[in-house]
């Protein structure tokens, strides 16, 4: 898939690609613009409203400024996050429709903005059961790739914490959503360290780090991971419960961090803090940010 070599180093000191996930609000360059301040060389954003099915039009004007900016930036990949409101697994016919269009619109709108990936929950089943709510998540992927041949961002499923009936939550399930996708050079995973820990993986200590990370390639298959969100967690191991805390503040701890920092099978991978943004007054992604890069510290 043409990924590029990330060796070259970026930044101060820094090497590997970090982020944290930008507002839109004062326009969707202004996230780039917003990721550039605080040093990231990758982000997340949302591409419009996640809380409404409402689509927006984006002109030909805020396109070229996107571009533009992310040229002047030297940022090096942008990572799109879909509507909460989609559900490919929905059982009403007509909201299943409506998520797919969602989803359709979410692609195309990246593809011509030059993002990369777009992250999605995968659905809920609503009842109906894991076996079920997978197949319509797959059918419901294969139909939208097929109807967006053209949209160049990989579609990622993210993994989950397991609340209510949320599927995605095991490495076993994305394995079969991803068995059942017949394009499967479009799609990928992106691992969120706060849901697999509320969702029961242990990644505290160096040891249940790489035992999941293992667990992980033996089932999925290192090479479907395109895209990491480091979160620390704000509830206990299996929690079932997504709340994210501030890195090394939570549940799961700076030791943790540190393992995905320096693993090397996870250097080349974009990572995205999505933690609380102002509290107390404190510029909290400038911390988490620092935190992070900190930790690579004494790394060759
Ligand atoms: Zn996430």
């Amino acid at each position: 898939m043409g990924k590029k070599n990330t060796s070259r180093s970026v930044g101060k000191q820094f090497r590997g690609l970090l982020g944290a996930h930008f507002s839109i609000a004062k326009g969707l360059h202004n996230a780039v613009l917003e990721a550039k301040l605080f040093g990231c060389n990758v982000l997340q954003m949302f591409t419009k409203n996640p809380n409404s099915w409402k689509e927006p039009t984006i002109l030909p004007d805020q396109v070229d400024r996107f571009k533009r900016t992310k040229a002047q930036t030297g940022i090096r990949e942008i990572a799109s996050h879909t509507s909460y409101l989609i559900n490919l697994a929905a059982v009403e016919k007509k909201k299943r429709a409506k998520s797919c269009q969602a989803l359709k619109r979410e692609l195309f709108r990246s593809s011509i903005l030059g993002i990369s990936y777009v992250v999605l929950h995968p659905g809920f089943h609503m009842g109906k059961g894991e076996r079920e709510g997978i197949h319509r998540i797959a059918t419901s992927i294969n139909e939208v790739l097929y109807e967006t041949a053209g949209a160049t961002p990989r579609l990622l499923l993210e993994t989950t914490a397991g609340q209510g009936s949320v599927l995605g939550n095991t490495f076993d399930q994305l394995a079969s959503i991803m068995e059942q996708i017949e394009n499967r050079d479009r799609v990928g995973i992106c691992l969120d360290s706060c849901h697999i820990f509320a969702a029961g993986y242990d990644i505290r200590t160096p040891i249940c780090y790489h035992q999941t990370i293992d667990d992980f390639d033996a089932v999925i298959g290192l090479r479907h991971l395109l895209l990491i969100h480091l979160n620390d967690s704000n509830k206990d191991l299996g929690s079932r419960v997504d709340r994210h805390e501030h890195i090394g503040r939570g549940f799961i701890g700076l030791k943790s961090f540190e393992c995905f920092m320096k693993d090397p099978r996870l250097s080349h991978i974009p990572k995205i803090i999505e933690t609380p943004k102002e509290r107390n007054r404190k510029n909290w992604d400038s911390i988490n940010l620092q935190q992070l890069r900190s930790l690579l510290k004494g790394l060759g």
